[in-house]
């Protein structure tokens, strides 16, 4: 198939390299030269705006930070919509809110086209090796239609139900991963500075209620190597919390832990780590409390 990939960012560029590798042809755009270089490298083709992308493929896949960039890219001027083949199709893998989605699509729907929307979970390592959990949304005969290319990205698909549904999906994964792992870098700069070890909390709290994958899967990696470094940045986290604090005011509900998390995150933004990994969080709280939440290299103790 002619596949056209925008937004060749941490998650984009390897996503668009495993369609590549799936034997379809590529045609790649990204407002960063060298995100585009790295495609272009690997064989895919590189076209000068959003609408010569569509213009030379039949799906064209989306992976850009925000839905004003998704809505500017595909139905701007300039944009997909303009240049796309007859029927062809948007998946718009982004992580954005589904009303946006839902209104992406209706424009796309109103000039003939179609949209999949499809966000992904799990981490950029994920990306690489095409091992993505794929949230996906819309009509069922699109989807088919489209299946091949997402095979290229997901090894775990989820039929979420109709269009936006997808992104639905993601939203309240993303408001609860975030909260979940805001959560554990507070309690964990408390327990430390009452004088816990972290090898002791991780070892009690992996048989109570309190374990959790972004504790013994995600932090270990980078939070607790006080590594920061990009990853899934801070900036990103916050619009999705953002997005699911908004669904959930639409909805006529006040999300209170959402809303905290959104402030937390906004701070350590003001504070300078929008860029930096959400890993960030952990020495926020380990400088506010003057302690490192850090492996000691003291076994936990048990009783006998
Ligand atoms: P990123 O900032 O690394 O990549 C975004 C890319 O889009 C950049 O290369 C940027 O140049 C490009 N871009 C922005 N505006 C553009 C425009 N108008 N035209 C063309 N290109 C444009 O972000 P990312 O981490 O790859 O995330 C992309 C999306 O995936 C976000 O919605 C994010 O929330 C979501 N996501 C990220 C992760 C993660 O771990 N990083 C995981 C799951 C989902």
């Amino acid at each position: 198939m002619d596949v056209g990939f925008i937004g060749l960012g941490v998650m984009g560029g390897p996503m668009a390299l495993n369609v590549l590798k799936g034997g379809h042809s590529l045609t790649v755009f990204d407002l960063n030269p060298g995100a585009v270089k790295r495609l272009v490298d690997a064989g895919a083709k590189a076209a000068a705006s959003p609408r010569d992308v569509g213009a030379a493929s039949d799906i064209v896949v989306t992976m850009l930070p925000e839905p004003k960039h998704v809505e500017a890219v595909v139905l701007g001027e300039g944009g997909v919509a303009s240049g796309l083949r007859p029927n062809g199709v948007v998946i718009d893998m982004s992580t954005i809110d589904p009303i946006s989605s839902q209104r992406i699509a209706a424009g796309l729907k109103a000039r003939g086209f179609h949209m999949v929307d499809s966000p992904v979970g799990k981490t950029s390592e994920h990306a690489v090796t095409g091992t993505l959990t794929l949230m996906v949304g819309g009509e069922s005969e699109i989807i088919a239609r489209v299946k091949p290319v997402l095979d290229c990205m997901g090894n775990e698909t989820f039929l979420c139900g109709g269009q936006g549904m997808g992104h639905a999906m993601k939203t309240t994964n993303n408001l609860l991963a975030t909260t979940i792992m805001t959560a554990n870098t507070e309690a964990l700069a408390i327990g430390v500075k009452a004088g816990l070890t972290l090898e002791l909390m991780m070892d009690v709290m992996k048989t109570t209620m309190s374990n959790n994958a972004q504790l013994y899967v995600a932090m270990p990696k980078k939070a607790f190597k006080g590594d920061d470094s990009p990853g899934f940045m801070v900036k990103l986290a916050c619009k999705d919390v953002r997005q699911a604090v908004e669904l959930a005011r639409a909805q006529g509900f006040e999300p209170l832990v959402g809303a905290a998390c959104q402030k937390t995150l906004e701070e350590a933004i003001d504070k300078g780590f929008g860029d930096r990994d959400t890993a960030a969080l952990m020495r926020i709280r380990e400088d506010q409390l003057g302690i490192k939440v850090r492996e000691t290299g003291v076994a936990a103790g048990r009783a006998a």
